[in-house]
């Protein structure tokens, strides 16, 4: 050990210390080890000016930046549950309330964390991504990975075992524990190619079905078969043909499922493929429980949606503002009339829009888009108008969800400022105010083709002229013609053509 200190001008040191930002310890690591990541968490959201962040702003800091930080340690170690708690409650506690004071969460965590298409931010669990990254350990085993962890665990803990022949015991270390907690949802992602001369282990790889042989047909029709227990796949395989022992009934419908399988050159396995590389996204997937996807996804995230807009009508769809019916039944406050003065209670059905205020700017909108009133104005029939009547890649579509999210941000904000800032703007201002940021943003993300629909909208909107498309040959003209190869007009979206 000197002599390698002497060559390499090193010290020789003691554990514990910290690698890359790491803890190294030689024990389980506690939460107090990785007290400097909660720590980091908090510093950085201190360091952001987040009094003046929209709910939108601060999500985007989530997922670009604290979810960077921590992806970094639950790829390097398992992390212990204390801090797994911790950072999503730092987390938590930025989304809903910014860097200081304490908010009521709008919508529970569990909801936040799921797909944007489920109904969440697209945000992820902390304890899903920490098994996520166990797979990959368990993905870097089986593969071989040429690391230094894979070579020390094979001289280790496998000496020559299958994995999946590993038993639980006390002694293993706490990634051990993890990792064989973790071989049955991962042998359900996996996909086996099988060589001519394959070393998969015959009773123990998951390569038939996703399941262990041994599990499925017992010891005594092992012992029958008579082959041994660390036996390979290659043994049941003769000139690239199965050849499984006829005697063994309880192989007989392995033998028959297996006949139509290929046999390749090499074994090779695949991440939910054949030959598929492993995927953290698909892994993550593979551990959490997914649930319908909700049918109003796409009118709230869609491309050229502005982030505060969307945040604000997910809340919507969620029945999540705290409007002053719910207020006053969880007595926080003591009036729950309508800040607009029409001497009704608020709730979400009767800002949106049944109140006369947000009505006549409603109704504007919907002028604004050629579209008739509806029969009722609640919350509930304005979302079924909405699912059935704005969902789609033309542009008429997009400007009816620009204009629904730009109205349920206006009249929410408007509300606030009538009952926190005391100042109140008359329904043509807020008005102002939507056709600004939906004009704004469709001439900035979007160029289309000048169609009677199109350019009717566009005047009633008073978006510039230079959203339209200069003519070029194809598709130009009036009526919606259609292109020579089916496709019906076509316009830009962020750089990217979409026919439609
Ligand atoms: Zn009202």
């Amino acid at each position: 050990m000197d002599q390698i200190c002497r060559a390499l001008s090193m010290q020789v040191g003691t554990l514990p210390f910290r690698y890359l930002g790491l803890p190294l310890v030689s024990r389980r690591l506690s939460a107090m080890d990785c007290k400097c990541l909660t720590l980091k968490l908090v510093d950085k959201i201190n360091t952001w000016t987040s009094k003046c962040l929209s709910f939108a702003g601060r999500l985007q800091l989530i997922q670009a930046t604290l979810s960077g930080i921590q992806n970094f340690w639950i790829h390097n170690a398992v992390l212990p549950k204390e801090t797994m708690q911790e950072c999503e409650k730092i987390m938590r506690g930025f989304l809903w309330a910014g860097a200081r004071g304490r908010k009521l969460s709008k919508v529970s965590w569990s909801q936040v964390c799921k797909p944007k298409v489920e109904g969440g931010l697209g945000l992820r669990r902390v304890v899903d991504c920490n098994k996520a990254a166990v797979m990959r350990l368990i993905w870097d085993i089986l593969t071989d990975s040429l690391s230094l962890w894979v070579r020390w665990c094979k001289e280790e803990i496998l000496k020559g075992r299958s994995f999946w022949q590993i038993e639980w015991k006390q002694s293993l270390s706490v990634t051990w524990k993890h990792i064989l907690k973790l071989r049955t949802p991962v042998s359900a992602n996996l996909v086996y190619s099988i060589g001519r001369n394959s070393t998969w282990s015959l009773w123990h790889d998951p390569w038939f079905q996703n399941c262990h042989l041994f599990v499925r047909i017992g010891n005594r029709a092992i012992y029958n078969s008579g082959l041994p227990r660390d036996t390979t796949l290659s043994e049941v395989i003769q000139d690239s043909r199965w050849n499984w022992p006829a005697h063994v009934w309880q192989l007989r419908d392995i033998a028959a499922a297996c006949s139509d399988s290929q046999i390749g050159q090499r074994d090779a396995i695949g991440w939910r493929r054949e030959g598929g590389a492993f995927s953290f996204k698909l892994a993550w997937e593979s551990t959490r429980l997914a649930v319908p996807l909700v049918p109003w996804g796409k009118i709230v995230w869609f491309s050229g949606a502005i982030p505060r807009h969307a945040f604000c009508l997910w809340l919507t769809f969620h029945k999540a503002h705290f409007t002053r019916d719910k207020l006053h039944r969880l007595g926080i406050v003591q009036s729950n009339l309508c800040p607009f003065g029409c001497g009704q209670q608020e709730s979400i059905d009767h800002l949106f829009f049944q109140c006369p205020f947000t009505k006549s700017i409603w109704s504007k909108v919907l002028h604004l888009n050629n579209c008739p009133f509806p029969a009722a104005w609640n919350w509930e029939n304005i979302a079924t108008w909405a699912l059935d009547h704005s969902i789609g890649n033309r542009f008429h579509l997009w400007i009816r969800r620009a204009g629904l999210a730009a109205s349920v941000y206006h009249c929410w904000r408007e509300r606030n400022n009538n009952i926190f800032r005391q100042s109140a703007a008359s329904p043509s201002v807020v008005l102002a105010r939507i056709t600004s940021d939906v004009a704004r943003k469709a001439v900035m993300c979007m160029s289309i083709i000048d169609t009677p629909t199109n350019r009717s909208i566009v005047d009633n909107w008073e978006i510039e002229e230079s959203i339209f498309r200069p003519c070029s040959g194809y598709g130009s003209g009036l009526g919606g013609a259609r292109l020579g190869n089916g496709r019906r007009w076509s316009w830009l979206w962020n750089g990217g053509i979409v026919f439609c």
